[in-house]
């Protein structure tokens, strides 16, 4: 307060007693970071400090502490408002910490792909530190892993309120370490991480080859695994193919469980599609779906991606998405896309056409030159564009049992390291049968 009564000194320099005694009327001022908060009585006394004083207030403020301040004017209403969020960021400095409202169990598609990687992190959010510790879980982008941390944590939170929960990407682990370190901060740092019941690291690749952040992550690591707190961890790649991280730390990784999430089956595609289209709020036909889930190959996220795509055309032309339309819709989606429903025989009869060889020809045993290496290219890109097993090609090549397919695949591979001409041939057809 004796800021105040300094401020008013100055500000109250030839001003009249009734308004000096009521800028004595400030109930409180406080200094929080580098903003000033001044309380006020009421809202209209609020506004008059405002109006009147607010330039000077700030100007002398600034001039006293030495430093650069904004003032803020509250009344008591706000104060008490303020109080409560000081209070609650307090006690609980980093419970909420950017978790995604929309990331829960409930939301999560259990299928084959995924269903370790789900039960598992429902059986440590169940009995947090005395199971899997740490929970290891890795895949590739857009397959779950990040879901399933928030979801992890959202559920550990709604069980207990008070858990102290921490969810933090190792990326930006990073950045606030060697903030906290340029600002000598790193004792507040370590104490941020003691009392975590579960710490959640997303994304733990980043790690790789960040020495200085790898020696600080495995004291907070110990310090937590010691006392039985629960530590998730997640990451593109296994434990084994981590590299440039420190064989003590990889160890640890794989001290608990280490669970896969895969890329998703047609089923499991189908699932998330009727849910997420539901909650669209957008109408797909039963082959639309059928084609979106056997098209998109990537990841959940490109997934959505297209729902979302089909979505903003029938929102936009206001009609119903029909399979030409999604076919046309998707097509850049496609072509980078390996197409599930793409069928040997259409292969065989581009390749055969592109040659301009006989069909049959080609699916008989002729020696000839042309023919032998469009059976093997159409042989090659079947290997390649569609899901068949070899045996399913060699049948579908009237060959009776696969050596010789995999001698063409071996024999075209090798010939387009060499052969340029070769190489823009069949990636040629390869691009045409994709758009077909
Ligand atoms: P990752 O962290 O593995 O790269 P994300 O967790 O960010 O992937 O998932 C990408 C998107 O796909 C998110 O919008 C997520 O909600 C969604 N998603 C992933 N897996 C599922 C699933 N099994 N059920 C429902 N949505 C999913
Ligand atoms: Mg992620």
């Amino acid at each position: 307060m004796r800021i105040w009564e300094d401020i008013v000194t100055i500000i109250g320099e030839k001003k009249d007693r009734t308004t000096l005694s009521l800028l004595k009327e400030v109930k409180d001022v406080e200094l929080s970071g580098n903003t000033l908060f001044i309380s006020a009585p009421d809202e209209v006394y609020k506004e008059w400090l405002i109006s009147n004083f607010i330039e000077d207030i700030q100007e002398c403020a600034c001039r006293l502490l030495g430093q650069k301040l904004t003032v803020r004017v509250i009344s008591e209403g706000e104060k008490k408002k303020k109080a409560e969020e000081v209070k609650q960021t307090e006690e609980k400095p980093h419970r909420f910490y950017r978790l995604n409202p929309k990331f829960v169990f409930s939301n999560f598609i259990v299928g084959s792909c995924n269903k370790m990687a789900y039960s598992a992190c429902m059986a440590v959010a169940e009995n947090l530190g005395k199971i899997y510790n740490p929970l290891f879980i890795y895949g590739g982008v857009g397959l779950g892993k990040t879901h399933l941390l928030h979801a992890t944590a959202h559920y550990v939170l709604s069980k207990n309120p008070d858990a102290n929960v921490i969810y933090t990407t190792a990326d930006t682990f990073m950045s606030e370490l060697i903030s906290c370190m340029q600002q000598g901060s790193i004792l507040q740092f370590r104490q941020r991480y003691r009392d975590v019941d579960l710490l959640l690291i997303d994304d733990v690749q980043f790690l790789e080859g960040k020495e200085r952040t790898q020696i600080e992550f495995y004291h907070i690591f110990n310090a937590l695994h010691l006392i039985g707190k629960q530590i998730i961890l997640s990451s593109d790649t296994p434990p084994s193919h981590l590299s440039g991280i420190q064989e003590r730390l990889k160890s640890r990784f794989i001290s608990g469980l280490v669970v896969e999430v895969k890329k998703p089956d047609i089923d499991t595609k189908l699932s998330i599609i009727r849910k997420k289209t539901k909650e669209m709020n957008l109408h797909l036909p039963h082959d639309v779906m059928l084609f979106v889930s056997k098209t998109v190959n990537t990841n959940i996220r490109e997934l959505e991606g297209s729902l979302h795509k089909l979505k903003a055309y029938s929102d936009i032309m206001e009609r119903p998405i029909t399979l030409e339309l999604a076919r046309d819709i998707l097509k850049d989606v496609l072509k980078v896309q390996n197409v599930e429903e793409l069928s040997i025989e259409k292969i065989q009869k581009e390749v055969a056409s592109y040659f301009a060889v006989n069909l049959n020809d080609m699916l008989g045993n002729s020696r000839r030159k042309k023919v032998a290496l469009a059976r093997q290219i159409a042989m090659y890109l079947s290997r390649y564009l569609t899901d068949k097993s070899l045996t399913e090609i060699s049948k579908a090549f009237k060959k009776k049992d696969h050596t010789t397919v995999i001698n063409a695949i071996e024999k075209i591979e090798k010939a387009m390291e060499k052969d340029r001409k070769l190489k823009l041939t069949v990636e040629f057809l390869r691009d045409k049968i994709l758009t077909l």
